[in-house]
């Protein structure tokens, strides 16, 4: 587990992602930080991310997460990165990675084997997610062929079903806003000159305009009488952070109602307390 390929990529003097610290910080909590960005670069993706080791452990799954035990997604391993980028969240504006940079899912996760690093040498993870979306019990599984390719997939649990959860959730659950939101609020000027036409990248504007695209397909179908309303998973999670109280969260049809409820409280705490008081690294990521 080392950094040195993430620094490598990045120029640190233009982009506001984090180095991490030279040494990593040994963590006094025992409860291992996980979360999931959406990442709207060239192609949209989720970086799904374990922190292991004093790194986090991360994988680009194009499509997303899936909730559905039978949907199996593809997600290419990429190099660690610092604690430190699990609370990360804005634009990229030039180089590797350019484009914008949400916090989707953020929490707790524990593994369902003994032997971490044995695990990941055979190629099969068995995990149990505590966040504010993903939850309950996945399995990352490798592929073979370069050892790059792995899958995703969701065990059968109550926290299974058919749902749709990027597009049923599909806001941060940092600032409770989307792609253009963080544009609009971590690069006034970039999406001054986005509104303007005037200046900008054109690569990073392009990005832009795809996110405007993106919000404006979620609109129109929020508009709909049968949509469902957006991303309450992040406005529950933003509130009962505030007011620290759980918070029902967006469980997929649980076939059980019982087993659900009982443990909703559980989860919902932790991913509460794991952004206000466990937030990794610093308050607020070096720009
Ligand atoms: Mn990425």
């Amino acid at each position: 587990m080392s950094l040195k390929e993430y620094r490598a990529k990045r120029n640190f003097s233009v982009s506001p992602e984090p180095q991490g610290a030279a040494t990593p910080k040994a963590r006094r909590v025992r409860e291992l930080f996980f979360c999931v960005q959406k990442h709207l670069a060239s192609h949209l993706h989720y970086d799904f991310r374990l922190e292991h080791d004093g790194v986090l452990l991360s994988w680009a799954v194009p499509k997303g997460p899936a909730l559905d035990p039978t949907v199996k997604r593809l997600a290419m391993k990429v190099e660690d990165h610092p604690i430190e980028y699990g609370d990360f969240e804005g634009v990229i504006p030039e180089g590797y990675g350019m484009g914008i940079v949400m916090l989707w899912d953020q929490g707790t996760w524990e593994p369902l084997v003994d032997d971490v690093n044995a695990a990941l040498k055979k190629g099969d993870l068995k995990l149990q997610l505590h966040g504010v979306k993903l939850k309950g019990s996945w399995a990352l599984i490798r592929t073979g062929g370069d050892g790059r390719s792995w899958l995703l997939i969701k065990h059968r649990d109550e926290w299974a079903g058919p749902l749709d959860i990027a597009t049923f959730a599909p806001l941060s659950v940092k600032s409770g806003g989307d792609l253009t939101d963080i544009v609009a609020s971590e690069s006034p000027s970039l999406w001054q000159s986005n509104r303007a036409g005037t200046a900008g990248s054109a690569g990073l504007l392009k990005i832009v305009e795809k996110a405007v695209a993106l919000k404006a397909e979620r609109d129109a179908q929020t508009a709909r009488p049968d949509a469902p309303a957006a991303d309450p998973a992040a406005r529950r999670h933003s509130s009962a952070a505030k007011t620290r109280k759980p918070a029902p969260s967006p469980a997929p049809k649980a076939p059980s109602t019982t087993a659900a409820s009982t443990k909703r409280s559980r989860p919902r705490t932790r991913a509460a307390s794991g952004r206000a008081a466990r937030s990794p690294g610093a308050k607020n990521p070096p720009r």
